[in-house]
């Protein structure tokens, strides 16, 4: 009764799910960590599902580029240029550079893909979906065929990449004999977070999916995901069945995106998020990345804590704001959807925090 469009095989699945032992013991739940960071390594992180059905219809709309954008350092167009390259197609990619820096972390490995990089001002970045239109009209111009996919690939189709990781879910479920309560991702541009709240109804899965917002406030967030289900509703609906939001029960109030944790904005980082990310990797020997899970991993825990003492001493949980329950779950699954080459262009800075 869904149609689920073709996908291409990209990303190494399933992804493991295993316990984090002691982060569990110190927190007094069952904390689970989904290795998304582990769909590939060039092609890492939760981009590639996406890509994989994005890509797919790149080549049925016979398409010769892949036009992308993102900030400089974007987890999405290394692994967009990442796929052009094996897949023999070329990538454009239109990046933000706040700063000018030497190429570091993902910016680097862009070059090294061969991907054609158009550095521009955060200015002109406010229009960059007429920016990526200009270079396709370009490439037309050329006898080329251009295929844009939209930042963080967080369209309609790019979701299906997370609608299906909940039916992975589901069977990881059986295998493992649990039933996880909750599930807790990154927001960063929603086609994740939107992915698994469709896919949870659609597949009827009964998890309760938290996002945690590493830029936007919750009131956008609800907004551009309600409109992302929306979009995406046209594509599963067929002749026989016309899924709606509504048809489905799917209420924009209902999305559990929580914006405490953004810091100072995106990409910025305090010395306690380096800590936290240490702690992990000391802890578990898994490191996070700073700019997506290291907030939102940090947001899950500050958020059991509250939940378990409502206002506990001395921390720096805000006390305004919406936060999430987290004292109903037992089992929590928390996503790692990857991000690791960011941590090399905060070398310096990281180094100073740890080092206490
Ligand atoms: C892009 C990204 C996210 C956010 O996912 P969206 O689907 O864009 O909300 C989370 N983590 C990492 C490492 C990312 O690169």
């Amino acid at each position: 009764m869904y149609n689920i469009p073709p996908k291409i095989h990209l990303a190494y699945l399933p992804t493991r799910i295993d316990k984090l032992n002691k982060i569990s013991t110190e927190y007094g739940k069952n904390i689970y960590i989904k290795r998304d960071d582990l769909t590939g390594m060039e092609l890492s992180g939760n981009k590639v599902r996406k890509l994989e059905y994005s890509i797919a219809q790149a080549l049925k709309l016979k398409a010769d580029t892949l036009i992308t954008c993102g900030a400089l350092q974007s987890n999405h167009c290394r692994a967009t240029a990442a796929a052009g390259a094996k897949l023999g197609l070329k990538t454009v990619l239109v990046l933000k550079d706040g700063e000018k820096t030497p190429p570091s972390g993902n910016y680097l490995l862009d070059l090294m893909l061969d991907a054609d990089v158009r550095l521009i001002s955060p200015q002109d970045y406010k229009n960059v979906d007429k920016i990526m239109d200009n270079i396709c009209n370009e490439l037309k111009a050329n006898g080329q065929n251009g295929y844009i996919i939209p930042m963080g690939a967080s369209n309609a189709i790019g979701m299906f990449g997370y609608m299906e990781a909940i039916r992975e879910i589901l069977s990881q479920e059986k295998e493992l004999g649990i039933h996880f309560d909750a599930i807790v991702d990154t927001v960063g541009s929603t086609g994740t977070f939107a992915g698994l709240v469709l896919g949870n109804v659609i597949y009827n899965a009964g998890f309760d999916i938290i996002g945690f917002s590493v830029s936007e406030e919750r009131s956008y967030f609800q907004e551009v995901t309600y409109n992302n289900i929306k979009d995406c509703c046209k594509y599963i609906s067929n002749e026989n069945y016309t899924h709606t939001p509504q048809s489905l029960g799917i209420k924009k109030e209902d999305f559990n995106i929580i914006d405490l944790y953004r810091g100072e904005g995106y990409g910025i980082n305090s010395p306690d998020d380096f800590k936290l990310i240490k702690h992990l990797a000391s802890k578990e020997g898994i490191f996070i990345d700073p700019v997506y899970t290291g907030k939102a991993f940090k947001g899950m825990l500050s958020e059991i804590r509250h939940s378990q003492l409502k206002n506990p001493v001395g921390s720096d949980i805000p006390k305004d704001g919406i936060h999430a329950d987290f004292s109903k779950y037992e089992n929590i699954l928390f996503i790692h959807t990857g991000g690791l080459f960011g941590l090399f262009p905060k070398a310096a800075e990281i180094a100073d925090c740890i080092r206490f």
